[in-house]
């Protein structure tokens, strides 16, 4: 059976600009080759068991050539895999995607190009620039400020001047002070306007307007760094009236979200959906431990869902009918043990007087051990976040022993309600606790504070 190719293009950064077609395409993908520009939220989708292949092009590092790249693709195709080829942006947009599938198509190989949002456009328009607007322009051009070692670029400023359309520039960092001069050389007057984007949508995005005579003066002011892209034109006027991402109400924000369960996955994206940079802590799992149900008839006490679903889980295990718990009483202390029972279609019970009575709980705790919490490895380098944010007291646990023994400092942490805030607090943290009992109120609060404090 012969393996497949499906060159992908990723999106600019934001994990949510990627198409629908590419993302099922990763999903489904069993070796992924993926470069320096893919966003972190975008591998998360590659499926555990798929082959992760890195050969990121980071600028001086030693990326992993482009002849050794296309034999990889061709060598994993051609033992039957499904590969998925993973570019930023677009993957034609000097992406040498079409490098990669030369070789493909000498030997035969079956791919297909799913295109992705090129960063050009995707830059401009989170910086509030229209690529195009009918009152200034009437043509946009993607141009490339890359030089062969130390030749000189070869771009024909003449006639990029005279076409009166958008110029927009990719890698040319360390290239704009010969393009600006070229550029001004053919005619371009020095104040014509200029905007540069660094890590377009990402939540770190800076913009910097300028002009054309200063962009290259002004990249070593304020040290603007790869990935960027120069943007020259009128158009970039309209940068101050249509920026929307820049006020988005978290824009810059950096949150550490304790990822105890499905909630928290919510409460990124929220928090991401309005400008923050997220890092989900891992997440502490828990674990069914087997365990000898006691002969009933007996009241099994159930402190929470842990046990509930430790319960059925050993229930499964065994081999056992579920009806055989119709011999117990299923008798719950909480509400959330309630709630596992009746996802199970099982009613909790009113506890019988004459039977003993067990309780399944948490191993350490007095009882039958049912099930574990198993923490995530403690984090290596800065906490270098402005706010964390909890909604679950595991996710305080999680927390703390991924903090090991830093200190937090006066790190703010915005909780769901008292007993996390009390528990965050505990740990010498700065709380503050959402009005309501809700993931919204948590992010409504923390949008309040990042609001606060200019
Ligand atoms: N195929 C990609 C471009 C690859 S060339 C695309 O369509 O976007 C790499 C260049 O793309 C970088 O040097 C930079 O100029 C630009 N670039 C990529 N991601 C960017 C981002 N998030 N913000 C600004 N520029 C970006």
């Amino acid at each position: 059976m012969g393996g497949k190719v499906i060159l992908v293009g990723a999106g600019p950064g934001d994990a949510g600009l990627m198409t629908v077609k590419g993302r099922r395409a990763l999903e489904q993908a069993e070796v992924v080759v993926f470069d320096r520009l893919v966003d972190a939220g975008i591998l998360e989708a590659i499926p555990a068991g798929a082959e992760k292949i890195d050969v990121g092009k980071n600028a001086g590092d030693h990326p992993v050539p482009q002849h050794e790249i296309n034999r990889i693709l061709l060598e994993k195709a051609q033992a039957g895999k499904r590969v998925v080829r993973l570019k930023g942006g677009d993957c034609f947009v000097f992406g040498r995607g079409g490098e990669e599938l030369e070789l493909l198509s000498e030997h035969g190989v079956d791919f297909e190009v799913v295109p992705g949002i090129t960063s050009a456009l995707a830059a401009a328009a989170y910086a509030g620039i229209p690529a195009t607007h009918r009152d200034f322009c009437a043509s946009v051009h993607i141009i490339t400020g890359h030089r062969r070692r130390n030749e000189r670029l070869d771009l024909d400023y003449e006639a990029l001047a005279r076409l009166n359309g958008t110029l927009i520039f990719l890698m040319s960092v360390a290239t704009f002070g010969e393009i600006g001069r070229g550029l001004i050389d053919a005619g371009l007057p020095p104040e014509h306007r200029c905007a540069i984007v660094e890590n377009g949508t990402r939540p770190e995005q800076r913009k910097l307007i300028t002009t054309v005579g200063d962009a290259a003066a002004c990249v070593v002011r304020e040290n603007v760094q790869s990935p960027a892209i120069f943007i020259v034109g009128r158009v970039c006027e309209l940068s101050e009236r249509m920026d929307w991402f820049d006020r988005l109400p978290l824009k810059g924000a950096r949150v550490l979200v304790a990822r105890p369960r499905e909630d928290s996955h919510r409460l990124a994206e929220r928090l991401r959906a309005v400008g923050a940079r997220v890092v989900e802590l891992p997440a502490a799992r828990t674990e069914a431990l087997t365990f000898e149900l006691p002969e009933p008839p007996v009241n099994l006490l159930l402190p929470d869902g842990y046990a509930v679903e430790a319960l059925l889980e050993q229930m499964k295990r065994t081999g056992a009918d579920i009806r055989a718990l119709a011999r117990y009483a299923l008798v719950c202390e909480s509400e959330g043990a309630a709630r596992a029972l009746l996802n199970f279609g099982l009613r909790p019970d009113a506890p019988d007087g004459d039977w003993p009575s067990v309780r399944l709980c948490r191993e350490g705790e007095a009882g039958i051990a049912v099930w574990r919490r198993i923490l995530p490895p403690p984090m290596d380098g800065e906490i270098g976040a402005d706010f964390v944010a909890f909604t679950t007291l595991s996710g305080v646990e999680a927390f703390r022993h991924s903090m090991s023994h830093r200190d937090p400092g006066g790190l703010r942490a915005v909780c769901i309600g008292p007993q996390t805030a009390e528990a965050a607090r505990n740990l010498g943290l700065n709380v503050f606790q959402a009005d309501e009992p809700t993931l919204e109120s948590v992010a409504k609060r923390m949008e309040a504070l990042w609001q606060m404090r200019n």
